[in-house]
């Protein structure tokens, strides 16, 4: 029971990193990108406290040897979940995973604080930037209450219309906190590889979502797609390179696809198939803490009956 809960917490990861492309192209994206950033953060922590309560079962066998123990070393290790290589790789993960969490978490929050530190710095009004730039672009730089920095060539380059269509996607991203869901989604992927194909989806999710709104916005679909190809020819952005919450950012061809369309319609099954699977790696996580928790309770047991028995 344990080995099929560690085996379900640590493969929901990979479900989700699997899911998740197909979640942002096809889901409302506000939802989506609620779904995976939400859903990162699950898939991470629950898998992060399997590996360290697999760990732990293998460290309270050290603690006769420190002599720090409470618990009978020799209950832990022949009722221990897993065999003690597979606890051994479990502790790296751990460790591994906890290491690469702090860095991006530290990258992450010098980006941010960057960001506010340039809003903050901005004379006049900080919510639109012009910047005299040679190149196309605009961006949304986050803060209180943010920046939307665009180029005077891509300003000049743009019908009234167009403009509005960048400006409020720009807005949008602003609005609605994108980068905290970028952020979020970076950090657990730091902490759990098998997520790492979820920065793309949430990225993608974020700019549909962004997309949506200007297009809400402007009320012209079809005139927001063409605004946004247009844009995104002028800025050359295929995404690879552009700054994040950038207008030409990402792949564009998907966004203007789904702006082509109607409305994506919230799909139940694909959303209550996300949530089942989140729910497993509670589970998981669950069982394998009643059971760690059950392991110790019992050693605790048998080694004051041990300690009793040579103190008479
Ligand atoms: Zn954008």
């Amino acid at each position: 029971m344990t080995t099929a809960a560690i085996v379900a917490s640590l493969s929901v990861g990979a479900m989700l990193g699997c899911l998740g492309p197909c979640l942002a192209r096809r889901l409302p994206p506000r939802q989506a990108t609620w779904l995976i950033s939400v859903g990162a953060t699950v898939a991470a922590l629950t898998a992060a406290a399997v590996l360290v309560l697999v760990g732990a079962a293998l460290l309270g066998q050290l603690s006769d040897l420190l002599g720090l123990g409470h618990w009978s070393s020799s209950i832990l290790r022949e009722r221990a979940p897993t065999d003690p290589g597979v606890a051994v790789l479990a502790l790296i993960g751990a460790v591994a995973s906890g290491v690469s969490l702090v860095l991006v978490a530290i990258r992450r929050a010098l980006y941010t604080w960057g960001a506010y530190r340039t809003c903050e710095a901005i004379d006049g009004d900080p919510r639109l930037v012009v910047v005299d730039d040679p190149a196309a672009g605009a961006v949304a730089i986050p803060g209180r209450p943010g920046t939307i920095a665009v180029s005077r060539t891509l300003l000049a380059a743009l019908s009234p219309f167009e403009r509005r269509v960048v400006l409020a996607h720009e807005r949008a991203h602003l609005a609605a906190g994108h980068h905290w869901h970028r952020t979020v989604v970076a950090i657990a992927a730091a902490a759990n590889p098998l997520l790492r194909p979820l920065i793309g989806a949430v990225s993608l999710a974020t700019e549909r979502w962004a997309d949506e709104r200007a297009a809400a916005e402007v009320g012209d679909r079809r005139g927001a797609a063409r605004a946004l190809a247009r844009v995104a020819l002028l800025t050359g952005g295929t995404g690879s390179t552009s700054p994040e919450l950038a207008i030409g950012g990402r792949p564009v061809v998907a966004r203007v696809s789904a702006l082509l369309d109607d409305a994506p319609p919230p799909r139940p099954l694909l959303t209550a198939t996300t949530i089942a699977i989140l729910f497993l790696a509670l589970a998981a996580v669950v069982v394998v803490e009643k059971d760690v928790e059950h392991l110790f309770e019992l050693a605790g047991h048998v080694y004051q009956a041990a300690s009793g028995r040579a103190g008479r």
